[in-house]
């Protein structure tokens, strides 16, 4: 899985739409402190949908909204799309919020969840709150992450999260149908 470009648009400091094409190898984003270097990053992980404001260093929802400069008004919606290749081609995932409180995600241009978008990278190594983005001071966490932490990270890396989330809801489902058999059961006794 390669991530190939990245679209961002009224995001923080992108007022105009920007698109980084991502060439094999190393990539570096470099310019002046307070340029937006690490704006890109927190798009990156807003769009994986982000819930702690603190993470992307803004103090509400509508905050990641480009609020305008002296050369541009502000925005009304925020966008980010990235586009990913991997062995099956070419998709890409988006998101957008306005600022009258519209919200959506996509996969390959359709509406979708959140849960899809999470879904799509299970198991990948790639999203929020992973090892793919390791922001600054992070390396610490891992050095000092528990027995438990540090477990979560390498089932993540192995692939195998995504069936110990199948496993969770398949108990969930077998569950409320045990219940509903049990109550099915009183019926028939009821009934007998
Ligand atoms: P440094 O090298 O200091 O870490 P950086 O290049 O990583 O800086 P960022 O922290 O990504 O820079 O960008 C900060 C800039 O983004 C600030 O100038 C800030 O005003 C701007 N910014 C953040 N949110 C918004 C917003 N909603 N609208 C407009 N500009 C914003």
């Amino acid at each position: 899985l390669r991530l190939n470009s990245v679209y961002i648009k009224g995001f923080k400091s992108f007022a105009m739409p920007t698109r980084f094409e991502v060439s094999s190898g190393m990539t570096a984003v470099v310019g002046p402190n307070g340029s937006g270097k690490s704006n890109v990053v927190d798009a990156i992980r807003w769009i994986f949908g982000e819930q702690s404001m603190k993470n992307i260093r803004a103090d509400s929802r509508e905050d990641v909204i480009f609020n305008g400069s002296e050369r541009f008004p502000p925005s009304n919606s925020a966008e980010v799309k990235l586009v990913f290749e991997s062995e099956e081609g070419i998709f890409s995932i988006a998101r957008e919020i306005s600022r009258d409180g519209q919200s959506s995600y996509k996969v390959n241009d359709k509406q979708s969840r959140l849960k899809d978008i999470k879904e799509l990278f299970q198991g990948t190594g790639v999203g929020m709150d992973i090892y793919s983005i390791v922001g600054q001071g992070q390396v610490d966490k891992v050095v000092t992450a528990s027995p438990y932490e540090l477990r979560a990270l390498i089932e993540e890396a192995a692939g195998t999260a995504v069936y110990k989330e199948r496993k969770k809801e398949a108990l969930g489902k077998l569950a409320a149908t045990e219940e509903n058999l049990s109550r099915l059961e009183d019926i028939i006794f009821e009934l007998g």
